[in-house]
């Protein structure tokens, strides 16, 4: 099968998602068929109804009524291991032990800082400002659909086969972009040919459209739609911990000066400021280095993963735009929307 018919495939099935995708739609159509199903008397129903209009958004959004989990919605039997809040609307990878770390580190250090270090509103306020604005790039770096490209569900046995008996040449297909060929390698599981720039994650079991990484410390897979959040999340994390490292570096030189029972009698004074300003330090080495290497990446308009592989080592970035443009593609283009939809209702 060529690479123009396999497109229209992978393209049907994203139409066929996205025809349903709108959450307005849906939830007409969900009131319709439950107040069908639920009422019998006609002023009943109209109470019903009204109060189901005023409830209809919480009950969704928190999936605690028991009609909402008798439905069968895609995200009930996505077949990655990603894990979903929110019915569906919340996408995590599989395993969320490095993204309660994140956090964890992240209020711990804010909260010693208001407590012990901050000795000013002001000061204490801004700190909280710039927490908050951290965990709201986290939130969207872990939560959001990072660019996950639908399984082919819909491939017939004997194409399956066909693929699988292929040789190694043939599984893969060649296209040209910008005047340089690309592999076009078929995945396996989940039965496409991924777009160039795209990889299929182990961890999070999904193909991703422009594959950076599996970040562990965020528990998600950095890709097309979350990149833009990760860099913010990365650089507002250093603000943060910039601003927390200078005045815990005050507070200790403070009480260095004021204490009377010397250098070491002095800092077991503050072994909180102590540690907060250690772990930032490191905080900021860390973030600083990991920041550094993807502006050069982005500079180059190059992923991680591509980065690593030397894709475009003998034959030229055809991605690279200039420095400029590479920039203003990742900070300021408008995201792509979502191929997938795993709100809606499967049909039985
Ligand atoms: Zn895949
Ligand atoms: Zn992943």
């Amino acid at each position: 099968m060529g690479p123009k018919s396999k497109d229209s495939e992978i393209h049907n099935l994203n139409n066929s998602t996205e025809s349903e995708s709108h959450y307005g739609h849906t939830e007409i159509d969900v009131d319709k068929l439950e107040n069908e199903t639920e009422s019998s008397d006609p002023k009943e129903e109209k109470i019903q109804i009204s109060v189901r209009e005023r409830f209809v958004w919480i009950k969704r959004a928190c999936c605690f009524h028991h009609g909402h989990a008798e439905r069968t919605r895609a995200y009930h039997v996505w077949p990655a291991n990603n894990v979903f809040f929110f019915g569906g609307r919340l996408i995590c990878g599989p395993d969320p032990r490095g993204l309660l770390l994140t956090t964890f580190s992240i209020s711990l250090s804010s909260w010693v800082f208001a407590v012990y270090i901050g000795h000013s509103a002001l000061m204490i306020t801004f700190s909280l400002i710039l927490t908050a604005l951290v965990f709201v790039n986290l939130f969207l770096v872990s939560t959001i659909d990072p660019g996950i490209i639908p399984r082919n569900v819909q491939a017939s046995i004997e194409e399956e086969e066909e693929q699988e008996g292929n040789n190694d040449q043939t599984r893969s297909m060649r296209i040209i972009v910008n005047g340089v060929e690309l592999k076009q390698k078929y995945c396996r599981i989940c039965k496409i040919f991924r777009p160039p720039r795209s990889c299929h994650c182990a961890i999070c079991d999904n193909c991703i459209e422009n594959f950076d990484h599996h970040c562990p410390w965020t528990s998600q897979c950095i890709g097309l739609r979350n990149y833009r959040f990760y860099m913010t999340f990365i650089f507002s994390a250093i603000a943060l911990y910039t601003y927390i490292f200078a005045f815990s570096c005050r507070r200790i030189q403070k009480i260095i000066w004021e204490d009377e029972n010397g250098f070491l009698g002095a800092l077991s004074n503050c072994p909180e400021t102590l540690a907060v300003a250690a772990f930032s330090v490191t905080a900021i080495a860390f973030l600083g280095g990991l920041g550094c290497y993807h502006l050069y990446l982005i500079a180059k308009n190059q992923t991680a993963y591509e980065y690593f592989r030397q894709r475009f080592a003998d034959s030229g970035n055809p991605f690279d735009k200039g420095v400029f443009k590479n920039f203003k593609e990742v900070f300021f283009m408008p995201l792509p929307p979502s191929r997938i939809d795993l709100t809606r209702i499967l049909d039985e």
